[in-house]
């Protein structure tokens, strides 16, 4: 095993197996995966790479996927070559899962041209609370800016579909959401 940096160097040179503490830089792009496999299939004298990411939850998330599909992504443009499956090593027990990565790494690519775009302007990015604030540096500043505005990401009961069906009604803050609830009618044999 050995810990690498590449920005240029040619694939074909590549002689080790697996490498860790592993940085993969292609344009503004930087990726780093926990490893990199590279199998050899000697039958058809060919190699291949896997990204590996490790992680130290029991259960594998969609983030974790994406960002293996990532790493493809900048492994792919780096080398010009295919990066189909990676690695998960997830819980405490060192289970292995090993992902097909051809699905993902469309929706990686969309997620990295929208970070692009907003990189790229000087629009902040809308505010949305979700479930993985919590692990967030901004955690505090977020919240507070939520609270401050009233944003409906406040409602972590309201799914992202329920809130842009509200933005489209022009509905945007928990106060003008309070507006549009209307008391229950009574039942007609209470109101004798
Ligand atoms: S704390 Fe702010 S920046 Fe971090 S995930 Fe939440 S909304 Fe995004």
């Amino acid at each position: 095993m050995c810990p690498i940096s590449i920005g240029t160097s040619a694939y074909k040179k590549i002689k080790w197996l697996l490498a860790y503490d592993f940085v993969a830089e292609k344009g503004n792009w930087i990726s780093r995966p926990d490893a990199v496999e590279r199998v050899v299939n000697k039958e058809n004298n060919t190699t291949r790479l896997l990204p590996i990411r490790f992680i130290c939850k029991s259960k594998v998330g969609k983030i974790n996927k994406i960002l293996l599909a990532f790493d493809a992504l900048i492994l792919a443009k780096l080398f010009k070559i295919n990066v189909s499956h990676g690695k998960l090593v997830y819980s405490s027990e060192c289970f292995t899962l090993k992902i097909a990565l051809s699905s993902l790494i469309p929706e990686a690519r969309k997620l990295t041209a929208e970070i692009t775009k907003i990189i790229a302007s000087n629009d902040q990015p809308d505010l949305i609370l979700n479930r993985h604030c919590a692990e967030c540096e901004y955690n505090t500043t977020c919240r507070q800016t939520a609270i401050q505005k009233g944003d409906l990401s406040l409602l972590s009961g309201m799914t992202a579909k329920e809130r842009s069906k509200f933005h489209k009604k022009g509905i945007f803050t928990v106060t003008q959401l309070s507006y549009t609830f209307r008391p229950r009618r009574r039942p007609k044999r209470f109101t004798k």
